[in-house]
């Protein structure tokens, strides 16, 4: 039943439906029930068990139905449970009437004190709020539902409700944190004894990984999940997959790649009768059809995506629609209507709180602004793109680096965990072997001053891997020098330290050339190769005490204390010349690495890091401009 989770975040910007079975086991233990009261129970163990993440939404939906006929009367305990699952029903074609048996089912529930079906009716109501409110108003509902869940009595309904918290958050730009939820969701899917991961998950990643602009990534776990699905015949899993495919290539300025992806998922949504994704699929495809310059044929998609949308009497991707009509009618040169559908899609994206489209939406604007001779009006529209467009680009560098830091916390809270449950076990065992010699006085005497001792070394050893760990939280696991955390203290440091009058600190950013290509071409553990060598050279030519650090994926920094611009364009220099020197043999004996490093100084007293690397940052930008393998300062 992953499948029917998956529409809603196929779509653009809305979420089309949602989690249809935010369900988990009653409360309480059933007594053994006869008749009717146990084939509602039943029932109700197919749509809220695993079994629910393996059925078809029409096989749900069925399910629904009977469920229904099934529900004993004048049984609260078991209609409270009832209503939060059926509150997810298509019955419901009307967001609003949704939203109106969504809040019954939650006072039902609150009422008999079911936290369960509580916590089911609120992410159900989540739902029917994002349709009709926007995507950030559906957030709190789904924050308290995981809130509720908290104490881990449910674990594949919290594992739902974190997979559906992490699709918001997504959705709203926060992929770091959405990853986290994506990390919890699948350890809660484990505890409910859930083989591998729920399906919908891996896609869940992938999506986070491809608006964090980590395209290679985002390909692989698309690739694993579309796998999974065709295995299994989940035909809207497979066409929401494609829809996914698409939207990469487009995303990755490859529009004549995206149209093959979203053919495809257009006929699996029609041999298998899916309107909603059939679709999203449409708006894809129009979206490549426009920005490969077919104006009038990404019209006519548009249109059948119109009438689609309206049959379905779902508004959510009005915005999307208005933008795309917009631009197709631009490409013909009808600038004027163009306007007219900017103006309508501008409050609709805003409400969703997208800044993506926001920026495309200015973008488009401007051009066509310019093209009926306002420049003053275009220019102005053209900044605010370029504006969006900064913020975007520093927000998914952002949540790169963030997403380096939580997995480090992740990971230090599982060992943290592993070590306590060794512990708490061997002093069991312990305890156990000197209660079975308590009456040999002195084996029970030595026994004891060996425990005593076995504990003090424990304790120590506790003390050293406390402080082991707490380094290396500081570390880049892959190259071993500082990561962003550590490398962004030194710069604060530095530049704190750096009060002497005529003393300057200098930062240089490096970000290697053309990485992705060489991943690309020789493959991930290739591109991890480079970074290491990389890092061994400079290691080289810097002097021991400016200190280098990882801030994302192929970007590091440098600290160059007491340093003036022109010293520090020297170092830069030298690490730029130490990276073409590299040579990668094993790899391939013509593989040639480049760097361009950006290189800024303070100037006064008030510097901060953050603005002296903002101006490195933008030096770096300026060395990509003019070709690369390049020092800017
Ligand atoms: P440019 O010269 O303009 O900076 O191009 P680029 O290809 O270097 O830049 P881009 O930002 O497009 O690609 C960076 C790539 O680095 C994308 C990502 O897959 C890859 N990458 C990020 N972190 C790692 C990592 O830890 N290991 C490997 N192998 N690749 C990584
Ligand atoms: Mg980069
Ligand atoms: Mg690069």
């Amino acid at each position: 039943m992953a499948s029917w989770r998956h529409r809603w975040w196929i779509g653009w910007i809305a979420l089309l439906a949602m989690p249809g079975l935010l369900l988990a086991q009653p409360n309480t233990a059933p007594a053994v029930e006869t008749g009717q009261a146990a084939d509602f129970d039943q029932i109700l163990q197919r749509v809220i068990g695993p079994a629910s993440l393996e059925a078809s939404s029409t096989e749900y939906d069925a399910d629904l139905q009977r469920l229904r006929v099934a529900l004993p009367a004048g049984d609260p305990a078991r209609d409270a449970r009832f209503r939060s699952v059926y509150c997810g029903s298509s019955t419901w074609r009307d967001p609003v009437e949704g939203l109106a048996y969504a809040d019954g089912a939650l006072a039902l529930a609150r009422d008999l004190n079911d936290s369960a079906s509580q916590a089911r009716a609120l992410l159900c109501r989540a739902e029917y709020v994002m349709l009709t409110s926007g995507t950030q108003r559906g957030l709190a509902d789904v924050d308290q539902a995981v809130d509720m869940l908290r104490n881990g009595h449910e674990p594949q309904l919290l594992a739902e409700a974190l997979e559906t918290r992490g699709d918001i958050l997504s959705l709203l730009g926060e992929q770091a944190k959405a990853m986290l939820d994506f990390q919890r969701a699948r350890a809660a899917y484990q505890q409910a004894g859930i083989a591998g991961e729920a399906e919908s998950l891996v896609l869940s990643i992938a999506v986070a990984y491809r608006r964090m602009g980590d395209v290679e990534q985002a390909r692989r776990y698309f690739t694993q999940a579309l796998q999974r699905m065709q295995a299994r015949a989940d035909w809207e899993g497979v066409a929401t997959n494609l829809i996914q495919l698409g939207f990469l290539q487009e995303e990755a300025g490859a529009p004549e790649r995206a149209v093959r992806p979203f053919q495809q998922a257009l006929d699996v949504a029609i041999a298998h009768r899916l309107p909603n994704t059939a679709n999203s699929a449409l708006l894809g495809l129009a979206e490549a059809q426009i920005n490969l310059g077919q104006g009038e044929t990404g019209l006519r998609t548009l249109e059948r995506a119109r009438a689609g949308f309206a049959a379905r009497q779902d508004a959510s991707s009005e915005d999307s629609l208005q933008l795309l009509t917009g631009q197709a009618l631009a490409r013909q040169g009808r600038h004027a209507e163009a306007l007219a559908h900017y103006r309508q899609a501008l409050p609709l994206i805003k409400r969703n709180g997208n800044d993506r489209y926001l920026a495309l939406l200015y973008k488009a604007q401007a051009t066509s602004l310019e093209a009926m001779g306002h420049p003053a009006a275009a220019l102005s529209d053209y900044k605010t793109y370029t504006d969006l467009q900064l913020r975007l680009q520093g927000k998914m560098r952002l949540e790169q680096g963030r997403l380096l830091e939580y997995e480090y916390e992740i990971r230090r809270g599982e060992f943290e965990n592993r070590r306590l449950r060794s512990e708490a076990a061997s002093k069991q065992e312990q305890v156990q072997a000197l209660e079975r010699v308590r009456h040999w006085q002195w084996l029970t005497i030595l026994l004891g001053a060996l425990l005593l001792a076995l504990l003090t070394s424990l304790a120590w050893r506790h003390g050293r891997t406390s402080r082991r760990l707490s380094r290396e939280s500081l570390i880049d696991p892959l190259t071993g020098i500082s990561n962003r955390a550590a490398i962004e203290a030194e710069a604060m440091r530095a530049l704190e330290g750096a009060t002497r009058p005529g003393a300057a600190v200098s930062l240089l950013i490096l970000d290697l050339d053309n990485f992705k290509a060489i991943n690309d071409r020789h493959g991930h553990a290739a591109g991890d190769q480079v970074l290491r060598g990389a890092t061994d050279a400079w290691h080289t030519v810097l002097r021991g005490r400016d200190p280098l650090g990882r801030i994302g994926g192929e970007e590091f920094v440098v600290v160059c204390a007491d340093t003036s611009l022109e010293q520090a364009m020297a170092v830069a220099e030298r690490l730029r010349e130490a990276t073409t020197a590299l040579r990668f043999d094993d790899i391939d004996p013509a593989l040639r690495v480049t760097v361009s490093i950006g290189v800024a100084q303070s100037q006064h007293s008030d510097d901060t890091h953050e603005d002296v690397l903002a101006r490195a940052d933008a030096a770096l930008y300026r060395a990509k401009q003019r070709g690369r393998d390049r020092v800017e300062h």
